[in-house]
């Protein structure tokens, strides 16, 4: 796999190949021909560049006209442009290229703020120095995002430090009676937070580039850098359950999938030759795991954790849940 920045130079103008139906096949300007001339288009806007002039005619033999537009031709523009201006119906993919982001940009956003939900919840459970050292080991950021309330970013940050993406969610406090903390969660529409209308998660790769080719990878996965080919791999689902397990069990790798969809090989394969135990949510999510493990990943050396299935939680739990309940409820 090759990695590269998300700021490709690509031309301005292309000749028009887009499907039949949409082609802009029209009247040749030297010919004549009313279905032979394939236009310029602009590859920003995907419009005809000047459909009268700027075009090749099919009659390549009898014909032969040909004309292309220079920057002159549209108002003294670059006739080079990034990538992240053209359409995409222009864009060519590589499935070979992962786009990367600037780990200056994930640096910048790594900043302890204690106000931010998930931030506080963790100080509140674990206090702060070891909420701050969780924060460096993955590099969790804060930052402004539309009217959130101070959401985190989990940064998809792989073992040759490549930062693939981000993921940014909004979390929220959930208080006992009495205010004293009782959970953390994610914001998302359901009982905990009424006023949610969608679930408040983004992507920071779709607010830096339209034209981005992205590979996901396990969230930790950088934390093989720590690691000997010995050790033990502890598999969650959810970002969040992987950092409070982290900070609750210290001498265990913890990492998480951000969705049942990446345990599939592109993903895993970093983990090939590791011991892997996989922690699904108690519950209905154990058998789901268990299906996609022997379908996608047979010769893995995985192990499925029943841990969850013997506690007192309802289904759905996962490790955080049971670590929060410990916490919360020590008796
Ligand atoms: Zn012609």
């Amino acid at each position: 796999m090759d990695f590269r920045s998300y700021q490709n130079g690509m031309p301005r103008f292309t000749l028009d190949k887009r499907k039949p139906r949409g082609r802009y096949k029209t009247k040749c300007p030297k010919c004549g021909d009313i279905k032979s001339f394939v236009c310029v288009v602009d590859t920003t806007t995907g419009e005809p560049v000047d459909a009268s002039r700027f075009g090749v005619c099919d009659h390549e033999r009898r014909c032969g006209y040909s004309c292309w537009p220079t920057g002159k031709d549209v108002g003294g523009m670059s006739i080079i442009v990034s990538s992240n201006e053209v359409k995409k119906e222009f864009l060519v993919r590589d499935e070979d290229i992962a786009n990367v982001i600037d780990p200056e940009i994930m640096l910048k956003c790594c900043i302890f703020d204690p106000d931010a939900p998930f931030l506080k919840a963790l100080s509140t459970m674990f206090g702060e120095e070891k909420s701050i050292l969780a924060m460096h080991k993955y590099f969790i950021g804060a930052r402004k995002y539309f009217s959130w309330n101070k959401p985190v970013i989990f940064w998809q940050v792989d073992r040759f430090f490549k930062v693939r993406t981000g993921k940014i969610m909004e979390f929220g406090i959930l208080s006992n009676e009495d205010g004293s903390f009782r959970d953390v969660k994610r914001v998302q529409p359901g009982k905990n937070f009424p006023e949610a209308t969608s679930p408040h998660v983004a992507w920071i790769h779709n607010s830096v580039s339209t034209d981005y080719s992205l590979k996901q990878c396990l969230f930790g996965e950088h934390l093989l850098n720590q690691s000997h080919s010995e050790s033990v791999i502890n598999i969650v689902e959810a970002e969040k359950t992987a950092v409070v397990a982290s900070i609750y069990y210290p001498d265990r790798i913890w990492m998480a999938t951000g969705g049942l969809q990446n345990l599939r090989p592109e993903v895993m394969l970093p983990l090939k030759n590791y011991k892997i135990i996989v922690h699904p949510d108690k519950g209905e999510a154990f058998g789901k795991w268990e299906q996609k493990i022997s379908a996608n990943l047979p010769d893995y050396n995985i192990k499925m954790s029943k841990f969850l299935e013997s506690k007192d939680l309802p289904d759905g739990s996962d490790i955080a849940d049971y670590i929060i309940r410990r916490i919360t409820n020590p008796g």
